[in-house]
């Protein structure tokens, strides 16, 4: 291991192999880890998520005088992961009913919660109104009218609400995570937007604070976010600018997305060139906080070479549903020999019951045997936020380290979990 290659930048911060060649996360030896919590397991490195967080509070401490950041939590829905950077003093944002759940669960002040959603029910506006959620982030005309109702009726008082705009800007994404298209089913288009706006600011059940927009997820470009604002800007003089997140991490070791400071800087410096001094930005970061800290463990449970060389593990599409959905890549190390040199290119396959269950097409491996330890890094967004039961998988657990001691904030499911909600 002298020549011991380093790890790429798409780790967790802090990663490092030892001199025995395994991987180490947060200060613990993921063959260890594999080894004591079993496998498939999420390990998340939690001094890797504080950074982040920190990084893009400081990025806008650094340019601007009134913004918030919010975690988009769908994320990374877990408890913990709330409670986390709840204790880093930033907002949350909430995709639904669940998540506000698990947001207040985890620690977050009613006050700094955004409801967003696309077909809210009125069940999740209640939920929200009882909650005390301080921001509903209006969608559709429906949306406005029906939270109105729910206004009129609990006898609260207005709630303070931004019109989701769709600015028909596209971001070089994945047609599956881009939103900012004119054809979407979020937001209202610009002609749209300003029959909400005007209706907002005449009902006295609502409190318009601002415009909302989201051009999608995973972007590697920053010019998209300029073009936004500048689309947005004819439509009224507003004290909130909430600009939605978007910002593309690294999956593989040759992609190189931009600096949280150089992403915060785009946004600072459009909404004051194109919208004038004063104005209160809000972010929301779902991926760029949390999908560096992940790291899924699997354990090859058997080698078939006939074209291909397929290693097939305990796990796949069932927690790591990207690249089904959005042909994603990964790249996969194996625990006790993080370092060395590949010696083939296989395909990591999950053990479900469909042929598109791969995890990594063409991962470049040393030879892999049974039961050696694989890790696939940046899986800590829409992971576990995503995991699902099929085939009768029991969703892993969610591992925390930090400093060399491994906590489990979420158990793995049991065979008895899955029957709990018979009836
Ligand atoms: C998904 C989403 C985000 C977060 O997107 P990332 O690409 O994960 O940063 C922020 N705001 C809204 C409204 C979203 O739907």
């Amino acid at each position: 291991m002298a020549a011991a290659q380093q790890l790429s930048h798409v780790w967790p911060l802090g990663t490092t192999v030892d001199e025995r060649g395994h991987l180490i996360l947060g200060g613990c030896d993921a063959v260890e880890l594999a080894r004591e919590h079993g496998t498939p397991a999420y390990v998340v490195v939690v001094d890797d998520v504080r950074a982040r967080a920190r990084a893009f509070v400081q990025a806008f401490a650094a340019r601007c005088d009134d913004f918030e950041v919010t975690f988009a939590s769908k994320a990374f829905p877990c408890t913990a992961v709330y409670r986390l950077l709840a204790g880093e003093g930033i907002g949350c944002d909430v995709a639904g009913g669940g998540e506000l759940a698990l947001a207040l669960r985890g620690g977050f002040e009613p006050a700094r919660i955004t409801l967003h959603g696309n077909a809210k029910s009125e069940d999740e506006l209640r939920f929200a109104r009882e909650a005390g959620v301080g921001t509903v982030v209006l969608d559709s005309l429906h949306d406005l009218e029906r939270l109105e109702r729910v206004v009129a009726a609990d006898g609260r008082g207005p709630q303070t609400v931004l019109v989701r705009v769709t600015p028909d800007v596209r971001g070089e994404t994945h047609a599956g995570i881009s939103t900012g298209q004119a054809d979407s089913k979020f937001g209202l288009g610009l002609a749209a937007a300003a029959d909400a706006i005007a209706r907002a600011q005449a009902s006295p059940h609502l409190q318009l604070d601002g415009l909302h927009l989201h051009i999608g997820s995973q972007l590697l470009e920053l010019a998209p976010f300029r073009e936004a604002v500048r689309a947005i800007a004819g439509l009224g003089d507003f004290r909130t600018y909430n600009l939605g997140g978007g910002l593309g991490v690294a999956y593989t070791a040759d992609q190189r997305p931009p600096s949280i400071e150089d992403y915060v800087e785009a946004k600072v410096s459009a909404v004051r060139e194109l919208l004038g001094p004063g104005r209160r930005i809000v972010d929301e970061p779902g991926r760029a906080l949390v999908a560096n800290a992940g790291v899924t463990l699997y354990t090859v449970e058997t080698i078939k070479q006939n074209v291909s060389t397929w290693v097939g593990v305990d796990g796949g599409m069932s927690d790591n549903l990207r690249p089904m959905l959005y042909g994603a890549r990964y790249e996969a190390v194996l625990a006790d020999r993080a370092a060395a040199e590949p010696q083939a290119t296989v395909k990591l396959t999950g053990k479900h019951c469909e042929s598109s269950d791969v995890i990594v097409d063409g991962a470049a491996l040393p030879t892999p045997h049974v039961g050696d330890v694989v890790a696939t890094p940046v899986t800590g967004a829409y992971g576990h936020a995503m995991a699902n039961n099929y085939n009768g998988a029991l969703r892993p657990p969610i591992v925390f380290v930090e400093r060399g001691e491994a906590t489990v904030v979420v158990r793995r499911e049991t065979y008895e979990d899955l029957y709990a909600r018979d009836c």
